[in-house]
This record gives structure tokens, sequence and C-alpha cells, in this order.
């Protein structure tokens, strides 16, 4: 059973064993199925049993193996998502019935996903575990509008935020200050509900309110839409736009280098926006 990995012609080896009794805990990415990775393929078509969230695209799903068992344990029409106690148990009840379980999780399930929640109950009641790491959207989504979340002319450094706490309040264990002053980029996931406190508090802290902001939401997928916006403008552009979540936002700098990099904008046949957006050419030589 476990030979049915979907790359016979890489070495044997390669491939991890799923076997009976295991969760093996899965990255999905942030959307476009393309972004899965090879393991994350090879455990799909083996899995017996998909424990799935939101923001796992369905897509992925058809490609496990005929006959595995589906169960959804995201939010969906409103209703309070299952308490992460229950999906827990619910991976250990499958596991110890000898399924192999996968847990699939959007992004990459270490990253504001709770999947180090659910790694440590699972070790706890002696279940073993794979973890495969995913594409997290405050990255690829980013790159998928064209914005790097690094660059050597822009930023050193850096931070992935959450816009909520446990309490789902804006985060409350930030000293907002340091991260102004040492992070010349940041990276929020789930801040849209709170955008207006944090970016409030980001400037009260000394972050310029002109600084350019990007709204990705949907990253990735077909209806992505992308919001260039400001730091002082950044939550009424959201509401006057209607943005919903999903949606990754990226403080800093970096933003600017979607006036070149937007390359998927420039495959339906745009032009770039501008050859040099951090202005460096202005003034040094360019030749
Ligand atoms: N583990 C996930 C994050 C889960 S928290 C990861 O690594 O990506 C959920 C948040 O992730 C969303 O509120 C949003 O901020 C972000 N997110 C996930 N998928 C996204 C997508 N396709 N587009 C934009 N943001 C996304």
């Amino acid at each position: 059973m476990s030979e049915t990995h979907p790359f016979p012609d890489l070495p044997t080896g390669t491939w991890p064993a799923f076997p009976e009794g295991m969760v093996w805990l899965l990255g999905a990415g942030p959307g476009d199925p393309g972004l899965l990775t090879l393991h994350g393929l090879n455990a799909l078509r083996q899995a017996d049993a998909i424990v799935y969230d939101a923001l796992v695209d369905e897509r992925i799903l058809e490609w496990r193996k005929p006959g595995a068992r589906v169960e959804y344990a995201g939010k969906r029409g409103g209703k309070p998502s299952p308490k992460q106690r229950s999906i827990s148990l619910r991976l250990i009840e499958l596991a110890q019935s000898g399924h192999r379980v996968l847990r699939l999780k959007g992004g990459d399930p270490f990253v504001f996903g709770r999947g180090g929640e659910e790694a440590q109950t699972l070790v706890q009641a002696g279940v073993p575990i794979r973890v495969t790491p995913g594409i997290t959207a405050g990255i690829g989504g980013l790159a998928y509008a064209g914005i790097p979340a690094t660059h050597r002319d822009v930023n050193q450094a850096v931070t992935f935020l959450t816009g909520h706490d446990q309490s789902g309040l804006a985060p409350s264990a930030i000293n907002w200050e340091a991260l102004a002053q040492s992070s010349p980029v940041i990276v929020m996931y789930m801040a849209i509900k709170h955008l207006a406190q944090i970016t409030a508090k980001l400037i009260a802290a000394g972050r310029d309110p002109s600084e350019p902001v990007a709204v990705v939401s949907n990253a990735t997928l077909p209806d992505m839409s992308v919001l260039e916006t400001t730091l002082g403008s950044a939550a009424t552009a959201i509401a006057a736009n209607g943005i919903e979540p999903p949606a990754v936002i990226c403080i800093g700098r970096t933003v600017l280098l979607r006036q070149t990099l937007d390359w998927a904008a420039q495959l339906q046949g745009e032009p770039p926006r501008s050859l040099d957006p951090l202005g460096l050419n202005d003034t040094a030589e360019s030749a």
C-alpha cells in the first residue's frame, strides 16, 4: 500500500512511509494547488482519512486515494469552528482505530495555525506524527502579488504578526515601540478586524503614516485581489473597498517593489509601472 507514492521514477527511500495509526500534519499552502509539496502529494495519495481546515483549497482533495474519508474541521456558514480540543480528540480516535490520518492545514501548519498545539496533543496521546511544512500565506501570498518578503535595499528583518490573540482582541503581548523600530517590514495575518487599532499603535510608535501597505486577499487564488494603500489609510481603504478575509497585510517599502514585480499583471500584457520603485538610481550612476 505504501508503494503507491506518486513518483515511482524517483529513488526509493525518498518517500517516507505513512503507516497506519500515524497522523501526518501537512501544510497545503495558501491556495493554488500547485503550491502543495511533493511530500504533501505523497501523503494525500496514501491517507485513509483526511481532516482539513477552512482555507484549504478543496481542489487539493481531488488527489486523495479513492475511498479515503474526508472530514471538514473548519468554520462554515457562520457556525463556530469545532473546539481545538475536539479536533485533536478526533485525530487521536481516527489514528487509534488504524487509519493513516492526514491533518491538512492551510499555509504552513506551524505558522498561526495551531498545528503546534495539535501536534503536542497527539504526541502526549502516544500517536506517532510526521510534519510536512507548507508555503505560508505571509510569504507565498506576497510573492504572488509581486512583493518580496525581504529585499537587500529595504529590510534585514521581517516580522510576522497575528492580528488578534487568543481572546480575539488585538494582540496584547507586542512591544509596539520595539516592533516599529526594529522591523522595516511587518506581515500580518488575520489582521483585517483590528487593523485600525494596529495601525494606530504603529503610528503612535513612530511609523510613518505614508508608509506603503499592501492588502493581499485570496492570495494565489483566481480571485486574488491586491489593494495598495498606506499605513494611515489602510483601515478605511479596506472598508471602502469591501475587502474580506482571508488577507495578508504587508507594511513596508518592499510593497513598492510590486511596481516592478507584479508578474501576474505583466503576464496579462501590462507593462511594469516603474523600473526603479525604490528610487535608488535617481541620484546614483546607473551605468
Ligand atoms: N497557517 C496559515 C495561516 C493560518 S491563519 C499559513 O501559514 O498561511 C489564517 C490567516 O492566514 C488568514 O486570516 C490570512 O491572514 C492568512 N491567509 C491564509 N490563506 C490566505 C490566502 N489565500 N490569502 C490571503 N491570506 C491568507
